[in-house]
């Protein structure tokens, strides 16, 4: 099956899966359906009266601790950023989620469940082009020792930086550039962390009810708890690029530049796309404007590449 990079697409079909709800620790339903070109991306509250629905838009967001919650009027959907990673990761520039609960099931607390429920079904492409968001101009967002650069770049750069006093983590850094296929190879199996001694505290405050072994890697005191190992060796750094790629697909279109991330996290994100978009000349929005580095790269197999993203702002 091959798709063009400068089309917008949906998925072939409806796809429908179930999972724990990483803080609820409650099963909630989930369902991905196609939709027309233009929609975007949005979630629907099927558990509520007359099923509120919420776009997936950074303006959306209410709460970036421990997870990205999107909401209105009351109406709130978590952990969003492991499906929109997927989504945005596999090219889905539109597609209606319909959720059974307040937040999405975690899975294994990585991209590669969703990721799979995509390329099983495939995409379907649709006559409209693709929106890109290009960053314009250098642009530094601080906040004490932690930050995110940017600047222009003709596609998705990232180098992200973190640094965790713990024997099994400490200091890593991975540079990745979105590109043919890499999403799934490179970041989607990196799972979410997090340390014992936080886990009665987040319970507490009525967070990770659902976390287990089975959906995190966690580490001890000195050492790591999941008998199995890492799925990378920098695993913790690669997740925290999956977790910006899903935080930046809120823009709600395929975003192109160079990104250096220190320390980031989804509060840091969420103000950076704050910044850009509220402030003239940093990024500019470019309907179909296919950067040439992707063009070789216009007709892949979507099992092959999860190259592209967007959606259209709402
Ligand atoms: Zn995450």
């Amino acid at each position: 099956m091959k798709y063009s990079f400068h089309k917008q697409h949906t998925i072939a079909q409806e796809v429908y899966c179930s999972g724990i709800g990483l803080h609820s620790g409650r099963v909630v339903s989930l369902r991905l359906k196609p939709a027309a070109a233009g929609y975007g991306i949005r979630l629907r509250r099927m558990d509520l009266l007359d099923f509120p629905t919420i776009p997936a838009n950074f303006h959306l967001v209410v709460n970036t601790f421990q997870a990205t919650t999107i909401g209105f009027d009351g109406v709130e959907i978590s952990t969003v950023e492991h499906l929109m990673a997927a989504l945005y990761g596999s090219g889905v520039d539109n597609v209606l989620v319909e959720v059974g609960g307040p937040e999405v099931p975690i899975f294994d607390g990585s991209s590669a469940h969703y990721l799979r429920l995509i390329e099983k079904t495939g995409l379907r492409e649709l006559d409209a082009p693709r929106n890109f968001l290009a960053i314009q101009k250098p642009i530094v967002i601080q906040d004490g020792d932690a930050y995110i650069k940017a600047k222009p770049c003709d596609r998705f750069k990232v180098r992200y930086q973190i640094d965790y006093p713990h024997p099994m983590v400490g200091k890593q850094e991975f540079s990745w550039t979105h590109e043919n296929g890499n999403f799934g190879t490179d970041i989607a199996r990196a799972r979410t962390f997090g340390f014992l001694k936080d886990v009665q505290k987040l319970q507490d405050m009525g967070l990770i009810r659902g976390g287990s072994l089975s959906n995190a890697v966690v580490f001890g005191e000195n050492d790591l708890l999941n008998v199995d190992g890492f799925r990378y060796v920098d695993e913790c750094v690669r997740h925290k690029i999956l977790d910006f790629f899903g935080d930046l697909a809120l823009t709600g279109m395929y975003v192109l530049g160079d990104f250096e991330v220190r320390k980031g996290g989804h509060a840091l994100h969420s103000k950076f796309l704050h910044r850009i978009m509220s402030r003239p000349g940093y990024a500019v929005f470019r309907p179909a404007a296919v950067p040439a580095a992707y063009l070789a790269a216009s007709a892949v197999s979507v099992l092959a590449g999860h190259l592209a993203h967007p959606m259209k702002p709402i």
